[in-house]
């Protein structure tokens, strides 16, 4: 008997808690076939609504139901490695409360596990469903990724995917405070199989990610797995430097030959405030990091429990 442990983060979501235990357990045909015994662990994200009585009305019918609930919202990056240190599986599989994960795929995960594989990651092809602007963002982002990072972030890459003991323990070994998992199940590496489907929609309820908070999670993305931003100031100023030499070249040698007196004030305002603008930018760029290193150096807990079993 192996045991799987399946961590789903929920953050209000009393309408899907029931409805993703029915849809999951559609599956318990092959889970014993394989001889697979189960562990649904619930991350309550500090909830507002009855997720958590959902939860423990589920208990109640089902002892392999756990919870662990917060003392607040911490983010599905806190949620999923909660999740993943209070797993105890030989194998854990992360799903969405939204059934946006479809529990279906789970025998193809596991019969690529069987290969030999670490880990069984999916990727949605499509983003059918999604605000035009919303996958426009989402596009620019990965292809930014990909020049300036050099942990390997696969484009529309969701975070439903199967790992092996070994996986996880490398994944809850890295503490840092900021959490950008698409990227840290990069950076562990391992034999990942890729399993593409199409978009699926939100069963019931709304999603939790407005288009301002996704901007910001792509920030931490960026900040967590590239320090190529830092070294910006550094080409711009160099950049400068060179015009600014050929500037002075060439305003020498026009007043050798021509004798021109000295004019430009509009010319003279619109590279100041450029060179400004520019320096004030390099600066809130040290400013992102300098904040991010902040608040590693504190070394806060990344979640508190409330209520466990
Ligand atoms: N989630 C969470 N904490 C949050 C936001 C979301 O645990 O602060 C959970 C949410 O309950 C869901 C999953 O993360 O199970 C994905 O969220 P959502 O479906 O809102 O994101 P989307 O699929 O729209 O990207
Ligand atoms: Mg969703």
């Amino acid at each position: 008997m192996s045991l799987l442990s399946i961590v789903v983060p929920c953050y209000n979501e009393e309408e899907n808690v029931s409805y993703f235990y029915e849809e999951l357990l559609k599956n318990q045909n092959f889970f014993d076939e394989c001889e697979i015994s189960l562990e649904i662990i619930y991350v309550d994200d500090g909830s507002g609504d009855g997720t958590v009585a959902e939860v423990k009305k589920l208990r109640e019918k089902d002892g392999r139901v756990h919870l662990v609930s917060f003392s607040r919202n911490f983010g599905k990056e806190a949620a999923i490695f909660a999740g993943l240190e209070n797993a105890g599986g030989d194998y854990v599989v992360l799903m969405d409360a939204d059934l946006q994960d479809p529990p279906s795929l789970l025998p193809e995960m596991f019969s690529y596990m069987e290969q030999g594989y670490d880990s069984v990651a999916t990727r949605r092809v499509s983003r059918k469903g999604e605000p035009p602007v919303r996958s426009f963002f989402a596009r620019m982002f990965y292809k930014l990724m990909k020049k300036i990072s050099r942990t390997e972030i696969m484009d529309g890459a969701r975070d439903y995917r199967l790992m092996t003991r070994q996986m996880v323990d490398a994944i809850i070994a890295m503490k840092e405070y900021n959490r950008f998992t698409k990227g840290i199940f990069g950076w562990v590496g391992f034999r990942t199989r890729w399993l593409e489907y199409e978009n699926v929609e939100r069963a019931r309820g709304e999603t939790k990610w407005n288009f301002w908070k996704l901007f910001l999670y792509s920030l931490d993305g960026i900040t967590a797995f590239s320090t190529v931003p830092l070294m910006l100031a550094s080409v711009m100023g160099v950049f400068f430097c060179v015009i600014a030499f050929l500037m002075i070249i060439f305003i020498i040698v026009r007043k050798l030959i021509f004798g021109d007196p000295v004019s430009g004030w509009p010319s003279l305002v619109c590279i100041i405030l450029m060179t400004s603008g520019v320096q004030f930018f390099c600066t809130g760029i040290l400013g992102q990091y300098l904040a991010k290193t902040y608040m590693e150096v504190k070394r806060r807990p990344i979640y508190l429990v409330r209520e466990q079993f």
